[in-house]
């Protein structure tokens, strides 16, 4: 057996970053950026009005009230192409570029014009061609000068970023509508089990429903991979070696169950007749055990045990950074955080521990930490409810209850929005 640690090591070691591909905009939201992006475009384009109002020169209001002369109006979308001289203003809105000759926005609340009352928002017809300006406003208020946000060839985004609805609005305003990002990998996904049928066909007495595929798959397509799903082989050499077959151009396969060594585990000892070379076999984590790394015609294999959180478990220790790997990621770390038991855990073997366990509140800031009773590895509902998976290193001694424990988050509140 090796160690998870070892085992992250071998597979990133294998794996390289998938080509890259060029999108639009509108589609590249989760993906992995593969060239920087520059602006081709700045932003403001000119200096622009902030707000509603009028725009001046500051000179012209060093004391007020002051009356000024107003000789055009500016709208987003437009502008006003004369200078304005001293004296004079310009009615301006939000988003419209400072006529020559203004340097400070009055905004509308401050203002009046004598026949009309002060401005609301909603302009009346009528309007008198003076404004009396009420309060002060210092130079350059209110005002966006030119490239506030960025200029025209200014680094944007760099090549490795996974992009966020944030960074799409970003690269939209900087004027790029096509990016080029990594090709999303493909994991093609094959269950295997003379047991398995799918959800919603028809199940016989000793029969079960094949509940993996579509966790990973979602996982998968969660970690910004696509899933290819292969389909359930049975548990004879001619289905497996031909469903596996269907992953010929998938990044990686990953099969679920048949990884141990019983007589319906087929997996290694019949792929390995296909050309299937083993690198590693067992690791010492529970659960989990069984997971196999290796290669087939080039294909990188990820061979998981078929119970449901086993293979969600190493799916989260291995897949997970085999997906960031393909995408040219750095691995993420499982964020490990501190807890306190809520009860008595007995000591630990020689395998690490992922335990599904439950947040129950938290003492001084650092949450409290219960495990479910039931930590068999066929049981989806703790691990639907859990929040978080409590780490036990190999050979940890007995903690009793209030102890400090180690977990790993599997709830975040908000993803990189
Ligand atoms: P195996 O790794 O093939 O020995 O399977 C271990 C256990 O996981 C068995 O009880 C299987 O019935 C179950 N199992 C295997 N594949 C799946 C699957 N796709 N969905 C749910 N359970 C599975
Ligand atoms: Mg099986």
């Amino acid at each position: 057996m090796i160690s998870v640690d070892e085992a992250r090591t071998k597979i990133l070691e294998r794996l390289r970053a998938v080509s890259t591909e060029i999108i639009p905009l509108a589609e590249a939201h989760g993906r992995v950026l593969a060239e920087d992006i520059i602006a081709r475009r700045t932003q403001p384009p000119a200096d622009m009005s902030a707000m509603d109002g009028y725009a001046v020169k500051a000179s012209d209001i060093t004391s007020i009230p002051a009356t000024l002369k107003v000789i055009g109006e500016a709208a987003a979308g437009s502008s006003f192409d004369a200078d304005v001289g001293s004296g004079e203003a310009v009615r301006i809105f939000t988003g419209a570029p400072l006529p020559a000759g203004t340097d400070t926005i009055v905004i509308q609340e401050d203002t009046e014009r004598p026949e009309t009352g002060r401005h609301n928002n909603n302009e009346p017809q009528n309007r008198n061609n003076f404004v009396t300006i009420l309060e002060q406003s210092a130079k350059g208020h209110y005002v966006r000068p030119a490239g506030l946000d960025f200029r025209e060839g200014d680094p944007g985004l760099s090549a490795g970023r996974t992009l966020s609805p944030r960074d799409i609005g970003l690269i939209a305003a900087m004027n790029v509508p096509w990016v080029t990002v990594r090709r999303k990998p493909r994991i093609a996904l094959l269950s295997t089990g003379d047991e398995l049928v799918r959800p919603g066909e028809p199940v016989g007495p000793n029969q079960i429903i094949s509940s993996n595929s579509l966790l990973i798959a979602a996982l998968i397509e969660q970690m910004g991979a696509e899933a290819i799903d292969l389909g359930i082989a049975k548990d004879t050499e001619n289905s497996l070696r031909q469903m596996a077959a269907g992953a010929k151009s998938a990044d990686m396969l990953v099969t679920l169950g048949g990884a141990s060594v019983g007589d319906h585990d087929l997996v290694q000892s019949v792929l390995g007749k296909g050309g299937l070379a083993i690198d590693f076999w067992r690791i010492a984590m529970r659960p989990g055990k069984p997971l196999m790394f290796g290669d087939m015609d080039g294909t990188p294999l990820l061979g998981m045990p078929g119970n449901p959180v086993s293979s969600m478990i190493c799916s989260f220790l291995f897949l997970i950074p085999a997906i960031d790997a393909l995408n040219g990621l750095p691995p993420r770390r499982s964020p490990l955080r501190k807890g306190y038991i809520s009860h008595d855990i007995g000591k630990n073997d020689q395998r690490e521990d992922y335990l599904r366990a439950k947040i129950m509140g938290d003492e001084d800031g650092i949450p409290v930490i219960e495990l479910f009773p039931k930590q068999d590895s066929s049981m989806l509902s703790p691990l639907s409810a859990a929040d978080c998976l409590v780490l036990r290193a190999p050979f940890a001694e007995p903690a009793a209850k209030g102890s400090e424990i180690l977990f790993i988050p599997l709830t975040a509140p908000y993803p990189n929005v």
